[in-house]
């Protein structure tokens, strides 16, 4: 089975000390202990694949007991899962372990102005993560967080003035970004890079930035406040395919849900079999770089239960956004004591897309079992609309592709 590692068991079983001593520390968790004791000798990949697979709150629940110091430098917390109640901490140390993700990963250089559009502060981590790299690029950095909405144009400017080279954000915010300067007719002929994290690239993306910066290319990275970054890549490589750094030990489970073991004996937090939720396939990326490289193939629990019947909602989603007009979409389903009362699709439109809302909900009403059968006896209960903005995690800084909102 340890072609399911993304990691020979040549390159990886002498590194397992690291996994040793996280599998000690989550046997001295009170909470977690029955299910590591007696589970020690963790010799070979196969004794790896054999261990329990260690969920978010799992993961939670063995922070909040062991609270981990670095030995150099700051401890930092931030924001990790859960998408209610008070922030669960994720650990840190300064630097982030990026210098490992430089030495394999150089996405920009000297000569680089960079945009740092991540949020920051909130305990948000993405930020501080390429601040980092960014450090060991030796560039130029324009530390810039999150914008208000009439503050676009004017930021806009300055980049074309600075001659930026580089942006980064989540996915989301680069939307934004991109489609604002796509609107205003700015053109940012110098922008080279656009860096990436957080969520799944966006197709649309693409378009936006062929039309404001055509020498631009996406360089993105996969990770998690959990696991910190695990694999990256290149413009020549599938948006959702990327190489894990050697110091993450990549595998493949039941259901082809990914999981990830650290092999870097700084990293703070216990990671051992960790799932994100997210599904995955070890494959050949077409870029050529050799080893084996890591298919996103998106995340398992994206379908929600709706009256009792599975919801694909990135299936749904798809479909929505392949509809010439619609920038963007997200599933609102609103319940009341467990039960739909009604799913909403909401549109973000382009700026001068005039979509057929009538028609499209016909048309996903009769496509789609789920929402058909369910809304049989009250299809008003199923909506389609266009809103102004989609719903973010205030939290997080993220825009979900779904989100259910309980009614009293
Ligand atoms: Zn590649």
């Amino acid at each position: 089975m340890t072609d399911r590692f993304s990691l020979s068991p040549q390159a990886a079983e002498p590194r397992l000390d690291v996994a040793r001593r996280a599998l000690e520390l989550l046997e001295s968790v009170p909470g977690l202990a029955p299910r590591y004791a007696g589970r020690g000798g963790l010799r070979t990949l196969d004794d790896l694949a054999a261990l329990p697979p260690l969920a978010k709150d799992d993961l939670n629940t063995a922070l909040a007991h062991l609270e981990p110091r670095a030995e150099h430098g700051a401890t930092w917390l931030f924001q990790s899962g859960g998408s209610t109640g008070a922030p669960k901490v994720g650990y840190a140390p300064t630097g982030f372990y990026m210098a490992g993700v430089h030495a394999h990963w150089q996405p920009l250089d000297r000569s680089d102005v960079f945009v740092n559009a991540w949020g920051a502060g909130r305990m948000w981590g993405a930020h501080f993560l390429v601040a980092a790299l960014a450090d060991l690029a030796r560039c130029q950095v324009v530390a810039l967080g999150s914008v208000t909405p009439d503050e676009y144009e004017d930021w806009l400017a300055f980049f074309v003035a600075r001659k930026v080279t580089a942006i980064g954000g989540t996915p989301s915010v680069l939307r934004l970004w991109f489609a604002r300067a796509r609107a205003a007719g700015v053109k940012l002929p110098a922008l080279r890079k656009v860096l990436w994290l957080g969520e799944a690239w966006q197709p649309q993306l693409d378009e936006d930035m062929a039309a404001v910066a055509p020498a631009a290319r996406r360089w993105g990275m996969f990770g998690s406040t959990e696991t910190w970054v695990v694999g990256t890549n290149t413009p020549d490589c599938p948006a959702d395919t990327f190489h894990p750094l050697p110091e993450q030990l990549v595998h493949v489970g039941a259901d082809d849900l990914l999981d990830f073991t650290t092999l870097n004996p700084d990293m703070l937090n216990p990671v051992l079999r960790y799932r994100t939720g997210d599904a995955g396939r070890l494959v050949d990326c077409p870029c050529g770089l050799p080893g084996r490289a890591m298919r996103v193939l998106g995340r398992r629990d994206s379908v929600v239960q709706v009256r009792g019947l599975g919801l694909h909602v990135g299936e749904l989603i798809a479909q929505v956004e392949r509809e010439p007009g619609v920038a963007r979409a997200q599933v609102l389903i609103t319940e009341q004591g467990g039960r739909a009362l009604g799913v909403d699709v909401l549109l973000l439109t382009d700026q001068d897309g005039a979509v057929d809302v009538d028609r499209l909900r016909a048309e996903l009403l009769s496509a789609t079992f789920t929402l058909s059968t369910a809304f049989q006896h009250d299809p008003r209960s199923f909506r389609v609309r266009v809103v102004d903005a989609l719903i973010s995690n205030d939290r997080t800084g993220k825009t979900a592709d779904f989100v259910v909102r309980e009614e009293s």
